[in-house]
């Protein structure tokens, strides 16, 4: 019963938690395993609370270490009761077949995670198109960066979160921040925004909440939800009058720009600030600083960008650092916080509905000849797009839908909007298959669930927020009983007959990720675990060069010389202000806002069961203006009931100026009686899919005392 341990060796590896992806080193061997930060140019030494209580979890009394089915198979009401390995695979497999037998090969699905290394992303994007030849597979980056990958491949031709290296927000002058909250997300960044005020840049925050960055920022904007991009284009009708913009870069480098010139002339300052909140006076020092400066950054997150017009709002923060002249130059330019400690590679490698590895799409006759070619079979095999993550969700068990899921480091019953009805529908499939290593609020709805190594216990890469591709390197063993997903997929797809198509060993799958990525986009072909090793990660794109001839660097910046639209010209495009999709009314008298807190990670499948993160963040809390708590008698940490026309939560009350009065922020890392998401609106942005979490009309109530 005990892990292999050869004496106590270190080993370099990541956090394994957000995109920056802080380096530590890990000691193991003699149970149980410590980290400490390590000097990587992530974090530089640095390393914030969650990443500190990584090594936990590793041992923790929860962890899944058997697999667990059902008692009476098909009844859910049945306990989970452990079984082997080769008994839970083959109920997998007999579900799998049974379903498609009898209604075909879409209606058996697959859900994964930007928390899966490149490599298990590529393998369950393969074994979607190859194993089950299924078109139904997302995941849940579509909840987290699709708005921003969208709008960047539409402006740019290309989706890499941050176009150039962290160290550029040391660099840049001027830095706006819109939707973005690293004090609490990832503190260890703090430090390249604070090497860049020590020399003197200006920082602007625009977010609803006075938030720890905006505490530390010279100015911030507080506008209402949903109203960034009537700000972005009232700065940059500004710009336009008060003759700020770089017309020799927009004549060279761009076009469209008189289709936004002619969008943006109706944004004037004054109603700018009666649909915001923004005074005029702050309007203007924004734009005249970012205009001023050498060089300027603009940073947008999930704040901005998880709208309904979520794509146009990336675009329109675009469009005003492209009238500016940002994009392409050192320190310059426009770029997107990634989340998840592997959002940037999990939407590359092929878990999104339309996408090949390369950032290839599906739909394209060449992109399925060439990863075809590299994965063995005729192109004519693979299936088509499929629909996006809600989507696929939302008709999980109805006709045409999807009725046997695979779910690998997902909790979408959390994770996902309107969470109940997602968990509603998750009742009506015919089989439910988790990978996790807890037994989170979705595996408890399985049918089967495999227990997964953790991140400390596996092989792979992961692609930061800057695209820089890093080893998370094996440090201890799993304990028996678990395994890593590849070695679960390629065993899955043996039982299916397809078994000689896929490696369980993280190095060549890696090494044929990239030569299916060759070519693309985003291009690893000339990335290899040696050279991660050696030179602290490789920025992507990284093609493979002749024998002889010497190696790609790796691109740290983009858009240097050429952006990679046909033309290698920017687009820009004119989007509009729309008013908010759910406006508040009678019933609904404010608007919610959800996000996260510092101690908690995503659906806080991990972090709700560390005891140190618990210690600081252990019950989800509600923020409300004191003038909104004292109208409606509400006291600091009473019980609030938050009401949407979709559900209701509870929380305890923090009363606090941070926050506009028109406005309530509930976290989404809890489920049960405190899940944000059961309250989230999931209309879902036209082009990139994303549903609308971070706004929608709410009710609040005072239902106890503390
Ligand atoms: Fe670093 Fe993010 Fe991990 Fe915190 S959660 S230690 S910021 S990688």
């Amino acid at each position: 019963t005990s892990r292999a341990a050869t004496g106590t060796r270190t080993t370099e590896t990541h956090c394994p938690y957000c995109s920056l992806q802080c380096g530590i080193t890990m000691t193991a061997g003699d149970r149980p395993a410590t980290l400490v930060p390590a000097d990587f140019p992530t974090n530089r030494g640095g390393l914030c609370s969650k990443g500190w209580s990584a090594a936990e979890l590793l041992d923790h009394p929860e962890r899944l270490t058997r697999p667990l089915v059902r008692a009476r198979p098909g009844d859910r009401t049945s306990p989970l009761v452990e079984t082997t390995w080769d008994a839970a695979l083959d109920a997998v497999a007999a579900a799998v077949t049974r379903t498609q037998l009898r209604y075909g090969p879409h209606a058996v699905g697959c859900f994964g995670g930007g928390g899966l290394t490149n490599e298990q992303a590529y393998q369950l994007g393969k074994f979607a198109r190859v194993a089950l030849r299924t078109s139904a597979i997302d995941y849940n980056g579509r909840f987290c960066m699709s708005s921003a990958a969208t709008a960047s491949i539409r402006a740019f031709g290309l989706d890499r979160g941050m176009p150039f290296p962290l160290s550029d927000l040391a660099a840049a002058d001027v830095l706006v921040l819109v939707g973005s909250n690293p004090a609490d997300t990832m503190p260890p960044a703090v430090q390249h925004l604070d090497a860049g005020r020590e020399r003197g840049a200006l920082h602007v925050v625009v977010d609803p909440r006075r938030t720890a960055t905006a505490r530390g920022a010279d100015l911030h904007l507080q506008p209402l939800p949903g109203t960034d991009l009537a700000l972005a284009n009232g700065l940059l009708h500004i710009a336009l009058a008060d003759g700020l913009v770089d017309e020799a870069y927009v004549a060279a480098r761009t076009t469209g720009f008189e289709e936004v010139r002619a969008a943006v002339a109706r944004y004037w300052p004054d109603r700018v600030e009666r649909i915001t909140g923004v005074p005029v006076v702050d309007q203007r020092r924004t734009v005249h600083a970012l205009a001023r400066a050498g060089r300027a950054i603009v940073l947008t997150a999930r704040g901005a960008e998880q709208h309904r017009h979520g794509t146009d709002t990336a675009q329109a923060w675009i469009n005003l650092a492209l009238a500016l002249g940002l994009p392409g130059r050192e320190g310059s330019g426009w770029g997107t916080v990634t989340g998840q400690g592997n959002g940037q590679g999990g939407r590359e490698h092929g878990q999104k509905a339309d996408q090949l590895p390369g950032y290839r799409k599906l739909a394209d006759p060449a992109a399925r000849a060439h990863v075809a070619g590299v994965w063995g079979v005729d192109p004519d095999e693979l299936p088509g797009p499929g629909v996006s993550a809600f989507e696929l969700l939302d008709a999980l068990g109805t006709e045409g839908g999807v009725r046997t899921l695979l779910v690998l480091a997902s909790n979408i019953a959390v994770s996902a909007p309107d969470a109940r009805r997602v968990a509603s529908r998750l009742g009506d499939l015919d089989c439910l298959v988790v990978s996790d290593f807890f037994l989170s609020e979705t595996a408890e709805l399985a049918d089967v669930v495999l227990p997964s190594a953790m991140w400390a216990e596996e092989d792979g890469t992961m692609t930061n927020l800057e695209g820089r591709v890093l080893r998370r390197r094996h440090a201890l063993d799993p304990p028996p009983g678990v395994r890593d997903d590849l070695q679960m997929l390629a065993e899955l797809a043996g039982r299916l007959g397809r078994g000689a198509f896929f490696s369980d060993d993280a190095e060549t799958v890696f090494a044929e990720l990239g030569r299916a990525s060759a070519g693309g986009a985003a291009d690893y072909s000339g990335i290899t675990y040696d050279r991660i090793d050696a030179e602290q990660g490789v920025f992507w794109p990284c093609p493979a060069t002749p024998d002889g001839a010497p190696a790609h660097p790796g691109t740290p910046r983009l858009f240097t010389e050429a952006f990679a639209t046909p033309d290698g010209r920017a687009r820009f495009l004119p989007v509009e202000h729309v008013d908010a999709h759910e406006p508040t009314d009678a019933d609904h008298p404010l608007v919610l806002t959800t996000g996260r807190v510092l101690a908690q990670y995503q659906s806080g499948t991990q972090t709700r069961r560390s005891r140190s993160l618990q210690l600081i963040a252990g019950s989800p809390r509600a923020e409300l203006h004191p003038d909104l708590a004292r109208r409606l008698g509400i006291r600091p940490d009473d019980v609030v009931e938050l009401a949407t026309r979709r559900g209701r939560a509870r929380f305890h009350a923090t009363v606090t100026d941070t926050i506009r009065p028109d406005v309530v922020f509930a976290p989404f890392h809890w489920g049960g009686g405190s899940s944000a998401n059961a309250l989230t609106d999931p209309a879902l942005d036209p082009l990139s899919r994303m549903p609308a979490f971070k706004l929608c009309a709410v009710s609040v109530t005072r239902v106890g005392g503390p």
